[in-house]
């Protein structure tokens, strides 16, 4: 059954697809429960999405039937292993749009990619003086890899400022690019806000100036289509668990010839062609960045991932999330005595905000009595908690799953927190 979307506010760009949500939905069986009662509206979705049964059953058909360990044994379950573990690969390289597998780096989510250009790529590069240009919207994740790298050679920070709406200052940008800038670690999306970056002008200004540029994707993924190629970014770092897949995996992108000339980020099994004590070989990429067993399981449960979401279609999910955005800013806005924390003119689907006289976190505690996940906190973003003067604040984030009437559900639930609280 399609169920109708109704109309929600200004900046639709585009109708409603024709969507059929309770096809979705029942897609994801964590979603059929009851919660204090009430049935579950999960709207933590930028911390980590939902998993659908294509997922939950590639994981359990590959420790049934094919569990291994891979590019080690001859035997068929382990030839089995590998297939899938690199058909994966092959299906990440497709949807990013990378070049070459070899630029596909499997790591542990976004974190471990970034601290693994951290150490291989910038570490050995830059000296006292130096400089790395990050935003004011990072996550924690694209922050301490660059500050440890700093102390341990001598590099110093820059950070782009945002605006009172949560946008980069753009026109700030070029002032604080300097002779000494080796690379530009910004976010895609933010997790706090959700705004877009313009990364495409953003890896052009950089790239003018021969800097190298690093997207932090993490909240990019789900929601956007992602060409690393026609984006020319040199590196692209993002979480399967993010992107309705396992956690535990996530992917590095890294152009080869960048790739080729970093040394390895972790010494061990699988990421050598030759060892002896005197010397050792590296393997070729990318099994030069992926030291020991990797997350076998997860990998293969994160091609399954990116096949839901090639079935749905990111423009298509696009579309249907602008919906929900666009539905919430309108009650957001009528909702008295709420602040919403960051109001750019591009977004995906996050609404943060602040209730007046009402702490974020007795917000979450009473929308959990009403079966409602929301994240409160600062998000791993207290640059940007500062910024807006906020403690935390409360943030509900959509997926795919969502629907108009569970954006009702945490309005009414909202009122039922201002009555408590007057
Ligand atoms: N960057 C951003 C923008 C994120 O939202 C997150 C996860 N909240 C990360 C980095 C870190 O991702 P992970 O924990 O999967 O490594």
């Amino acid at each position: 059954m399609n169920r109708a979307i109704p109309s929600a506010g200004e900046n639709l760009a585009a109708p409603a697809p024709s969507f059929d949500i309770d096809r979705i939905r029942s897609q994801f069986p964590i979603l059929d429960q009851l919660v204090h009662g009430f049935p579950l509206v999960y709207f933590d979705n930028a911390a980590t999405t939902q998993k659908p049964l294509s997922v939950i059953e590639a994981i359990d058909h590959y420790y049934r039937h094919d569990n291994a360990n891979v590019h080690r044994g001859v035997h068929s379950l382990s030839e089995r292993a590998t297939e899938a573990y690199e058909a994966a690969r092959i299906a990440v390289k497709e949807f990013i749009n990378a070049d070459s597998t070899r630029e596909i780096i499997f790591v542990r989510g976004t974190t471990e990619a970034i601290n693994l250009v951290a150490q291989s790529y910038a570490r050995p590069k830059l000296g006292k003086g130096d400089e790395i240009l990050i935003s004011q919207m990072e996550h924690h994740s694209n922050i301490v890899p660059w500050q440890l790298v700093c102390e341990q050679t001598g590099a110093s920070l820059k950070v782009i400022p945002i605006d009172s709406k949560g946008q980069l200052c753009l026109d700030q940008v070029e002032s604080l690019i300097s002779a000494r800038t080796r690379l530009l670690a910004i976010t895609h999306v933010s997790n706090a806000l959700g705004t877009i970056n313009p990364v495409a002008q953003l890896v052009e200004l950089a790239h003018a100036r021969s800097i190298p540029v690093l997207l932090d994707g993490a909240q990019a993924t789900a929601h956007l289509s992602v060409d690393v190629q026609a984006l020319d970014v040199d590196f692209y770092a993002f979480s399967a668990h993010k992107m309705y897949g396992p956690t535990g995996v996530g992917v590095l992108y890294g152009k080869q010839q960048l790739l080729e000339a970093m040394p390895p980020y972790q010494g061990g099994g699988d990421m050598i062609s030759m060892v002896k004590f005197d010397k050792t070989l590296y393997n070729d990429l990318p099994y030069k960045f992926e030291a020991g067993t990797p997350n076998i399981a997860g990998v293969i449960g994160f091609a399954a991932a990116l096949r839901h979401l090639d079935e749905i279609g990111l423009d298509t999910i696009r579309q249907y999330e602008n919906k929900l955005l666009s539905y919430g800013l309108t009650r957001a806005v009528a909702f008295p005595g709420l602040r919403l924390i960051g109001t750019a003119a591009h977004k995906v689907g996050i609404l943060s905000f602040v209730l007046d006289d009402v702490h974020p976190h007795d917000v979450g505690t009473i929308l959990d009595r009403q079966g409602i996940a929301v994240r409160t906190g600062h998000h791993c973003s207290m640059p940007i908690m500062d910024h807006f003067k906020v403690p935390a604040t409360v943030r509900a984030s959509f997926a795919i799953y969502n629907t108009v009437d569970e954006v009702d559900r945490l309005f009414e639930a909202l009122d039922r927190v201002r009555k408590v609280f007057s």
